[in-house]
């Protein structure tokens, strides 16, 4: 019997399910779990929230979670799309050892299953077209009609079904149904297609069948044939459930799963339906699936998301029964708390302007010691290049500083991080357009690593990066996809394209980084200091010029929402 091997885990109603049957040794004290992707497309958050769940129930029971590929639908579906779910599945951080499957493996058996169906005269073959049946089925108030195919001998039937099988008959011309009642109040349950004629090439199987198994005749068989004993899928499938059971019970396997239905996982400003991802993807309007900007797991990786933040944030948003739907505020919050304990701090101007600190020797660069992470000492620090010029943010000085405006302006004299104190002396403009090109500043010497030794205060910390070693840098800025909380939502004939944010992406050329940053390694993480969390894209980035992606701002409005819903008594 399995133990519970895992006990920090928070509980739900799945967890609660397997330990009754584990008391009760409903399957031997076995838990056997699936992960059933389609390969239609790359894994989203979405997925990623069911794979949590069933590779994490095995892990808990000492059970296996098997990989199986839901292929019936040869013309969707995609060699690219398989091998990327496997590698999104393993950057997660799962395993599901040699336990890889296909439904398409099982069509074999699948056939064999049906033909028995027909000989218990529990299926036919139906000759009506799609239309017919589709008026023939009924409404929910009203019953359906049976079809004039219905009282086909079993000989007739099994005649037929041979003969779809063998590319005698056009797509559409025929289906083969469940016989169970067509005045059923579950609509699914009025006879619904097991088999379809498509003659299309299917990925593995190639040109060897022209019917293919319907997803509800495939699932529950496919559970039953790998031993699955929770079958656990979205609360979509839950009027799905009486005829996963009918078509196990009509066939007595050897084992007998039982499917469980949780809440998808919907997230504000996002869109979770491949088919709108595909979309996505085909239109151009994303640069592919990993654009930084597509909640797939090949994004998120790109943007920054690490495999830890992602099971974290899955593990919080918990399994429930009722749809909901999570704030996107709350996986960027989950991102910012692993990037805050694990990247250095690094400093980065994205907008430089040139500040010239007239003071200073020429030619002289000191070494300034510089901490990488205030959260882990372990991390150790640094050493940063200072010199006679150097970049700050454009954004760091105003001529005319409004009120409570701290950060440099003339005359004022502030800090920069790690080095020293600086005044602002003069102001350097175009003369054709006016815009300020440099500041011309002095240093306090006194002031070496950051602190006047004479107490006094200045109400503002710059970062800032010297000239002559910067790195010169790309750097992508995203916001969210779409303006809208729900771009799903239907308003005056609009689609969730219409709602898409024309500036979820900026890219700044001409950046400067501190010289550190030249060396950089593949999906590296760091924090620019006060400008957020980065990720070196190693795809776009060339010799001499590396790309970052922002990951994410400082800005935290989750913790935000939080704390100010623990005020509210
Ligand atoms: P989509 O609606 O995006 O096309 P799907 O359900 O067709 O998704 P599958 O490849 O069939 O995609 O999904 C594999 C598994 O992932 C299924 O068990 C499905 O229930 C689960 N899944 C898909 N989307 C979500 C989601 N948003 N939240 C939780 N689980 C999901
Ligand atoms: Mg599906």
């Amino acid at each position: 019997m399995a133990d519970i091997v895992d006990t920090k885990t928070p509980s739900n109603f799945i967890r609660a399910i397997i330990e009754e049957d584990l008391k009760t040794g409903k399957h031997g004290g076995r838990v056997a779990t699936r992960f059933p992707p389609e390969p239609n497309g790359y894994l989203h958050i979405g997925h990623a929230k069911s794979i949590c769940l069933n590779f994490g129930l095995a892990q808990s029971f000492n059970g296996t979670c098997n990989l199986r590929f839901d292929d019936t639908n040869p013309a969707k579906e995609e060699v690219e799309y398989v091998d990327a779910i496997k590698e999104d599945l393993r950057w997660l951080g799962f395993d599901w050892q040699d336990r890889e499957f296909f439904a398409s493996d099982y069509f074999d058996q699948l056939y064999t299953l049906a033909v028995r169906l027909i000989k218990d005269g529990k299926a036919y073959v139906d000759s009506l077209s799609a239309e017919e049946i589709r008026q023939y089925r009924g409404t929910l108030t009203e019953p359906g009609r049976e079809s004039p195919f219905r009282k086909r001998s079993v000989e007739e039937n099994i005649d037929l079904f041979q003969r779809m099988r063998d590319g005698q008959f056009e797509e559409g011309s025929h289906v083969l149904r469940a016989k169970i009642d067509m005045s059923h109040p579950n609509m699914l349950m009025r006879d619904p297609t097991l088999y379809r004629i498509r003659k299309a090439p299917h990925h593995r199987t190639g040109e060897q069948w022209c019917i293919y198994p319907m997803y509800d005749f495939t699932h529950c068989i496919s559970d039953a044939i790998e031993c699955i004993t929770h079958s656990i899928c979205t609360l979509e499938f839950e009027n799905n459930r009486a005829l996963y059971d009918w078509v196990l019970d009509q066939l007595a396997l050897p084992c007998r799963p039982h499917q469980y239905e949780f809440a998808r996982l919907n997230l504000s400003y996002t869109v979770l339906s491949k088919r709108k991802l595909i979309q996505l993807v085909k239109e151009g309007i994303m640069s592919g699936w990993d654009d930084p900007r597509m909640p797939t797991l090949s994004g998120l990786r790109r943007r920054g998301y690490t495999p830890e933040a992602i099971r974290n944030f899955c593990e919080r948003i918990g399994v429930a029964k009722a749809n909901s739907v999570v704030d996107v505020a709350l996986l960027e919050h989950t991102i910012r708390e692993d990037l805050n304990r694990r990247a250095p701090r690094m400093m980065g101007v994205l907008r430089p302007l040139k500040v010239t600190i007239e003071n200073y020797p020429d030619g002289q660069v000191e070494e300034l010691d510089a901490v990488n992470n205030p959260e882990d000492p372990a991390m150790g620090s640094r050493s940063v290049p200072f010199s006679k010029v150097i970049y700050i943010e454009q954004d760091d000085f105003r001529e005319e500083p409004p009120k409570k405006y701290f950060r440099l302006a003339p005359g004022r004299e502030v800090r920069l991080r790690y080095a020293y104190f600086i005044t602002c002396r003069d102001v350097i403009k175009d003369p054709a357009t006016g815009e300020v090109i440099e500041l011309r500043c002095t240093y306090d010497p006194a002031t070496r690593g950051g602190d006047a030794p004479d107490g006094r205060k200045v109400k503002a910390t710059l970062h800032w990066v010297s000239a002559a070693q910067a790195v010169d840098a790309r750097v992508r800025l995203y916001d969210r996809l779409f303006v809208k909380s729900d771009p799903d939502e239907k308003v005056d004939g609009k689609t969730f394209l219409d709602f898409i944010n024309p500036e979820s992406l900026e890219v700044l050329d001409g950046c400067k980084l501190e010289p550190a940053l030249g060396n950089a390694s593949a999906g590296a993480l760091y924090q620019f200091e006060r400008l957020g969390y980065f990720c070196f894209d190693i795809r776009e980035s060339s010799p001499g010029r590396p790309v970052f992606n922002r990951t994410v701002t400082l800005k935290d409005s989750w913790a935000k929402i939080t704390q100010n819903s623990r005020k509210t008594p």
